[in-house]
């Protein structure tokens, strides 16, 4: 197809590519269990604003003159939203909705380094794969630390590795509320912990916790086990993801940030009126649009309920695979993850999980059924038992690791 024989959007041609898009998608979906998005946010009943241009050019919160159709306000109340639930203090917040996690943790270590100068960005190596390439495009240098046998950070590898780095060098520390592959916490009063055991000063660091998977089905988990991941934990910014959790369609994020900790800030005035304060320039006004909806329709109580049955569908998931004989299938107790020896290649064809060395997981989101689960377990157990009639080729095994990285 070339551009001068584009057929018209009715087409019977146009139709029957977007037909066969349908099914693959269907299909895709049926067997959905490794990737995290969950899937029960209903946003029928406002597909005509999907067909209305929106720009968020600008900044939440700033005044603007610029394009009128945009979705600001929302987006400012998202923030202030977002940042209640994870105990933002409300006279020192700011943030914004991003197209993603990984704008979200650039535009917040990119503050950090105008705020520092030298700086160094320490985080585990379950991290997500983001950082060490926003390190890598903001030019400054990064310091991967171990973990524990769980996937935590090791918090005195962190101080050694602090103490051993060049002096003057502030640390801006990463902390994962959970880990790609095995939903792993850090724990943010433990890192400030490692922090203080080296000396570094209260005001010449910064902890930054990336909660794209689950920092919203964290809020109301009871003292004790609640993990140490917001504000109130210590954090000065944090992002979620609107595509995991919440289930909005398309990629998106938000960013919340202690205001105090912004760099030096360029008020240059642009065409709009406001000053260019983001990473990109224009900016979606339907994900701010669309994350507002999911916390309207799931509120607070909501979001706990669904957290609370994704991780009764992990549960069962587990005690399911551990009766079908793999015994070493395990899980961290609130994690909708659930860990499993990676299953042979003919499987993965059938139902796409991320892999990493000998390990895959599948992700019990909400909205994702019981029987999906069930039909899961019986046939990666029937695999599994099966023997394996060859050895994995190690070269292929590398690909495999570096595609499983990509959500
Ligand atoms: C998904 C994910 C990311 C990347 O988010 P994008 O929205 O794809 O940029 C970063 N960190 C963690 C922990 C994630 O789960």
């Amino acid at each position: 197809m070339t551009a001068d024989t584009l057929p018209a959007l009715g087409a019977p041609a146009t139709r029957g590519r977007v037909d066969a898009l349908r099914r693959q998608l269907r299909d895709a979906g049926r067997r959905s269990l490794g990737f995290p998005n969950a899937t029960d946010l209903d946003l029928r009943g406002f597909a005509d604003l999907w067909r209305t241009p929106l720009n968020n050019v600008g900044y939440p919160g700033e005044a603007t003159r610029g394009f009128r159709s945009h979705t600001l306000e929302l987006e400012y109340e998202v923030v202030q939203t977002v940042a209640d639930l994870v105990r933002a203090p409300a006279d020192d917040r700011t943030g914004l909705v991003t197209s993603g996690s990984t704008e979200a943790i650039k535009q917040a270590l990119l503050h950090a380094r105008d705020r520092f100068g030298a700086v160094r960005v320490y985080a585990s190596t379950a991290a997500h794969t983001c950082i060490a390439k926003i390190a890598h495009q903001l030019r400054v240098p990064f310091t991967p630390v171990p973990i524990d046998n769980h996937g935590e950070l090791d918090y005195a590898a962190l101080s050694a590795a602090i103490a051993g780095s060049a002096p003057g060098e502030v640390p801006l520390v990463v902390a994962t509320a959970g880990t790609t592959m095995v939903e792993a916490y850090d724990n943010v009063r433990l890192v400030h912990a490692a922090l203080d055991a080296v000396d570094v000063p209260a005001d010449k660091r910064h902890v930054h916790v990336d909660a794209a998977l689950a920092g919203l089905a964290l809020i109301d988990v009871p003292d004790g086990i609640r993990p140490a991941f917001d504000f109130a934990d210590g954090a000065d910014s944090l992002n979620i993801s609107g595509h995991k959790f919440l289930g909005v369609p398309q990629p998106c994020g938000v960013l919340v940030m202690r205001d105090s900790t912004r760099g030096p800030l360029d008020r240059t005035l642009t065409y709009t009126g406001s000053a260019d304060l983001t990473v990109t320039g224009s900016r979606s006004g339907h994900a701010p649009l669309m994350v507002w909806l999911a916390l309207q329709q799931f509120g607070r109580a909501g979001l706990a309920a669904r957290a609370d049955a994704s991780r009764a569908t992990a549960r069962q998931a587990t005690q399911w695979l551990r009766e079908a004989g793999i015994t070493t299938a395990w899980r961290h107790d609130l994690a909708f993850t659930v860990v499993l020896p990676r299953p042979p290649a003919a499987f993965l064809a059938r139902w796409p999980l991320p892999v990493d060395g000998d390990t895959a997981h599948i992700v019990c989101m909400p909205g994702k059924p019981r029987e999906l689960v069930r039909d899961f377990v019986t046939e990666y157990a029937a695999a599994m038992h099966q023997p394996r009639s060859r050895a994995l080729d190690p070269a292929q095994r590398g690909a495999d690791q570096k595609d499983a990285i990509a959500c």
